[in-house]
């Protein structure tokens, strides 16, 4: 019954989503034709040339981006499978991966955990890279170092993870913008990454609160089920 639900949600947002992805596919292929049209022409001189074809790598790389982070969420269906997680496990996983691209930006990672060991129901793939487009954001965000932390802890029946940065922060109108497909603030973007994080946490029945200030930080708060592993006995 989960399997089927997970399952019909995940094709109607495939269909909402392809019309949008073709046509920004579309684009930097278009774009990156003409500077190549251009670059035909023998007369051009050197300078222009560079130009355009540094704008035409650009684009490239900004459809190759597109394509890597709509896959992440439009994976065949025989990948996803839908498990008990534990959370302590998964943070500190994503915690690991995270740590080199960190390093490069002079970020330090930290972790505060206050569960003992806690379940929750989703596809660990998805799940890590819900994780992973969030924390990437936040390291993002710091451009020249600062801390993420992570936060794990319980409320009633709901685990709560929370990530904090140090970073740029957001003025309530990027705020009201985040998750809408393409909306981006950086020149090589896709736009895709909070987005496919929502879609993720709803997946898993969970919500996800955003929190921010300019230039003091952003806390991104995500609440799901927990998951009992065995009935209770009463
Ligand atoms: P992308 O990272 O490709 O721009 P995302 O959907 O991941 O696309 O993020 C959209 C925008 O939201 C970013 O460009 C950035 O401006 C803003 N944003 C997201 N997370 C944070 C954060 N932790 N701190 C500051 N800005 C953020
Ligand atoms: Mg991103």
């Amino acid at each position: 019954m989960k399997k089927q639900l997970y399952h019909n949600e995940k094709l109607k947002s495939i269909s909402e989503m392809s019309a949008s992805i073709s046509h920004e596919i579309r684009n930097p292929l278009t774009v990156t034709r003409g500077f190549l049209q251009l670059l035909k022409n023998q007369n051009i001189d050197n300078e222009k040339k560079k130009t355009y074809l540094d704008l035409s790598l650009r684009e490239l790389d900004r459809a190759e981006s597109i394509i890597t982070d709509y896959l992440t969420f439009a994976k065949p269906p025989v990948n996803v499978e839908m498990e008990l997680l534990n959370v302590n496990d998964e943070v500190n996983y994503v915690v690991d991966v995270m740590q080199p691209f960190a390093l490069m930006q002079s970020v330090s990672i930290t972790k505060e955990v206050l569960i003992n060991e806690s379940y929750i129901f989703g596809n660990k793939e998805q799940f890590h890279q819900c994780m992973i487009n969030l924390s990437k954001n936040a390291i993002e965000a710091m451009e020249n170092g600062g801390e993420l932390q992570f936060k794990v802890n319980k409320e009633g029946n709901k685990i709560i993870i929370q990530l904090t940065d140090t970073g740029v922060g957001m003025t309530p109108e990027q705020i009201a913008r985040l998750g809408v497909p393409f909306f981006t603030n950086k020149e090589k973007g896709t736009g895709l990454g909070t987005m496919v994080a929502f879609r993720i946490v709803k997946v898993m029945k969970g919500e996800i609160k955003v929190n921010s200030k300019l230039n003091i930080g952003t806390t991104f708060t995500i609440s799901i089920p927990e998951k009992v592993n065995k009935p209770a006995i009463d």
